[in-house]
């Protein structure tokens, strides 16, 4: 069979099962593709060599007719920031060139265990830090609908991977937009669960208290297979939490029995980012509105006061959490580049750190000086309370809403070195994705239409725990816009 690489899981699992062609060709047919078509854009760190030997023992497993995973065969690349056992996990930098996991990350180990294949590491800004993938150290990601232009970020290698067709889903990690940004640069679906939803243990951590782990696909169909498989508590991260006490649902946040038609549920439109948008965008998103509208959703404006202080207080808070992360990244116990030994301590610490690239070590100069005393109270705990104002007054909309929208990014794709030497106006594409990690609360990022070839994306927020609401909202616009049955052509 040809053309593999165009199915989503359900086609997959279903043509495996059904014996149209075996787990092998399947991966083999990716493989192939990967290597014909990855040099364009660059979305792949590593390839996992033993992905086709892994499908073989699958197809074995199927033959032999004992029960296999739910994901049987389904192949997924992942962000190069979750650890995988035995194969080099980088976070595209030059300090964990050589950093080979002995252990693999919970969401990892839960796809295995349903028979998931790790088709390879996908690449990333450097630590997670940043919007375009352009600060990676094994260079840039391109958009796959115009070479020229940036992919989003920094999960730039798990959006551009699935747009190009190269895996069947993919996970990125999301501190402040980074699955939902890139998502909406190459019109793919990204998700971001609600904070403690899904396990990062395995996760190499940027800023912990914003980030989670979340998929990236092509329909929210797949997104919901994975959170299946990849949420609930676990034991290696105590922040999870055991979503069969906190479901309002029948115990289900994934199933797709398509309830809101009947909810009558109201729509508020955040108008500060809307209005705030590029031209093509607040008109596609008006085009959007009126999907909802016609599925009888009662669409308002709607306003978050506190919008203008989100990025300051995120920026804040990720940069001094990033500061302490990063701490551990001195060369004795990763990356024995240089020995100790031979040198003068300040020397060998400024030689080794200066492996960081500029974008991480401005990070941590300014995290560390946040949080140092004397600007604590005026930066870091100031960050914080504006933090829970956001999240009082989000939690308020919600108690008129059962769903925010906004723009996902406020501009288009631009082209690639546009912003790389302003930090800032890097930062600022930034200003609807960071909500959702200040408040913990799921949203995702849903292709909506294109302006000139380049993608737009609309998000959708819900409070905490309302993933099924989230979830099932999108997929009504995504069955109506349809969009996700147009790829670029590579
Ligand atoms: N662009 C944001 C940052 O650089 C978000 C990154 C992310 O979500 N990992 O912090």
């Amino acid at each position: 069979m040809s053309n593999l690489y165009t199915l989503n899981i359900e086609q997959v699992t279903n043509g495996i099962k059904n014996g149209e062609f075996t787990c092998e060709e399947y991966v083999s047919q990716l493989m192939e593709r990967i290597k014909k078509i990855d040099n364009k854009i660059n979305s792949f760190i590593t390839i996992n060599d033993n992905a086709i030997a892994e499908a073989q023992q699958i197809d074995k497993k199927i033959r032999s007719s004992s029960t296999v995973g739910s994901l049987a065969g389904i192949v997924v690349g992942v962000k190069d920031n979750i650890s995988t056992a035995g194969l080099k996990t980088t976070c595209a930098s030059k300090m964990l060139s050589d950093y080979i996991p002995p252990y693999d990350a919970t969401v990892i180990k839960r796809l295995k265990d349903k028979d998931a294949i790790i088709i390879g590491k996908l690449n990333l800004d450097e630590f997670a830090m940043g919007s375009t993938t352009e600060w990676s150290h094994y260079g840039l990601t391109r958009n796959p609908w115009n070479l020229d232009y940036v992919c989003g970020g920094s999960s730039g290698g798990s959006a551009a991977s699935i747009a190009a067709q190269l895996c069947t889903v993919s996970l990125g990690s999301d501190t402040g937009g980074s699955v939902r940004c890139p998502a909406s640069f190459c019109s793919v679906i990204g998700f971001k669960p609600t904070y403690g939803l899904v396990s990062r243990y395995g996760l190499i951590s940027y800023s912990n208290s914003l980030e989670q782990i979340g998929p990236i696909g092509k329909t929210v169909s797949d997104i919901r297979k994975i959170m299946e498989v990849i949420s609930g508590k676990d034991t290696n991260d105590n922040t999870t939490i055991d979503t069969k006490n906190k479901n309002n649902n029948n115990n289900n946040y994934y199933d797709d029995n398509n309830d809101n038609k009947k909810y009558n549920q109201k729509i508020g439109l955040l108008k500060e980012l809307i209005n705030g948008a590029d031209k093509p965008i607040y008109q596609c998103i008006y085009s959007a509105i009126d999907r909802f509208n016609e599925f009888g959703f009662t669409c308002e404006d709607s306003s978050l006061d506190s919008t203008e202080y989100a990025l300051a207080s995120y920026y804040t808070i990720a940069m001094a959490e990033a500061s302490s992360n990063l701490a551990r990244f001195d060369n004795i116990r990763y990356g024995f580049e240089l020995n100790p030994d031979d040198y003068e301590w300040n020397t060998y610490f400024s030689k080794t750190r200066g492996n960081f690239g500029d974008e991480v070590k401005r990070r941590i100069i300014v995290g560390t000086f946040v949080l140092s005393s004397g600007y604590y109270g005026k930066y870091y705990l100031k960050a914080h309370r504006v933090r829970e104002l956001i999240k009082s007054e989000l939690k308020n909309l919600f108690k008129k809403y059962d769903l925010l929208i906004s723009p996902t990014v406020p501009v288009l794709p631009f082209k690639i070195g546009e912003k790389i030497d302003d930090p800032l106006k890097m930062y600022l594409i930034d200003i609807a994705t960071v909500l959702a990690n200040l408040a913990g609360i799921p949203a995702i990022s849903i292709p909506i239409g294109f302006e000139n070839g380049l993608p737009i994306g609309l998000q959708i927020m819900a409070d905490e725990f309302q993933e099924k609401k989230l979830l099932d909202a999108a997929e009504l616009l995504e069955k109506s816009i349809n969009i996700n049955s147009t790829y670029p052509d590579l």
